[in-house]
């Protein structure tokens, strides 16, 4: 799966491309990252990237020129055009169920806006896929970047360490959230691991899980949540 991010602050992620899963992928070849800066492709004496609104209003826009020489001489790059996904808390909310459409593609180009934003031709001209992580806004577009990086390269196979993890976790297939999980010891300060889980009954354990994932989802996201009949378990039985 291969990512070009345009940005105008390409050294946001020079740490997170070091780390853990993601630094792994990219050493094993099962995920490429660009990084482009619109900086690059501005044209003038200033080279500037940014301008005033419009109608007046506080801040700058990102303008339209750079935007469009950079996305247009990336997407000429590599084996075909990929997604052009602008980062944009006006777009369609990430969640599972889109980040499962999208794994089947093979390139992303993501736009990561700064400061008000994008001047908005640059929506209509290059008719990107708009993509929020919330109702919520941050500084950049670089941090929802990555977060939909974080979230597509767990549906790359060979990226995670075991295969299965993905399909157990919450959102997963039924759409619910995910039993509570514990790890050694027995007992931490009075709490206590439940009984079912120490026994070794493997068709007990997953009915446990099954009923708690069920019930902690109806509890956080509402009695009316959607949710499929029966939540397949690790190891449980047909
Ligand atoms: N003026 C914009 C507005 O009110 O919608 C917010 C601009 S924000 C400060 C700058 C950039 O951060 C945006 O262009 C976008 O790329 C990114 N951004 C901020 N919040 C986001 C969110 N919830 N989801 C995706 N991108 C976001």
């Amino acid at each position: 799966m291969r990512f070009d991010l345009l940005t105008l602050f390409p050294d946001l992620f020079e740490s997170y491309l070091q780390q853990s899963l993601l630094k792994k992928a990219i050493d094993r070849g099962l995920v490429e990252i660009h990084r482009w800066n619109f900086r690059d492709w501005a044209t003038g004496r200033h080279q500037s990237v940014d301008d005033k609104p419009y109608g007046g209003g506080p801040g700058m826009l990102i303008r339209c020129q750079p935007v469009f020489d950079c996305v247009e001489h990336v997407q000429c790059q590599g084996a075909a055009p990929g997604r052009l996904i602008m980062l944009t808390p006006a777009g369609q909310t990430l969640d599972q169920r889109l980040v499962e459409s999208l794994s089947h593609e093979s390139r992303f180009v993501l736009l990561c806006g700064r400061y008000e934003g994008f001047d908005d031709r640059i929506r209509q001209g290059l008719a990107p896929l708009e993509i929020s992580i919330g109702d919520y806004i941050t500084n950049g577009g670089e941090v929802p970047a990555m977060v939909l990086i974080e979230t597509l390269i767990r549906l790359v196979p060979g990226v995670l360490g075991d295969e299965t993890s993905s399909q157990y976790e919450s959102f997963a297939e039924s759409g619910v959230l995910e039993y509570p999980q514990f790890t050694r010891p027995r007992e931490f300060r009075g709490m206590t691991v439940p009984d079912v889980l120490l026994n070794g009954n493997h068709a007990e354990i997953a009915h446990w899980r099954s009923a708690a994932s069920l019930s902690r989802t109806r509890e956080r996201r509402g009695p009316d949540t959607p949710l499929a009949d029966e939540r397949k378990e690790p190891g449980a039985c047909p």
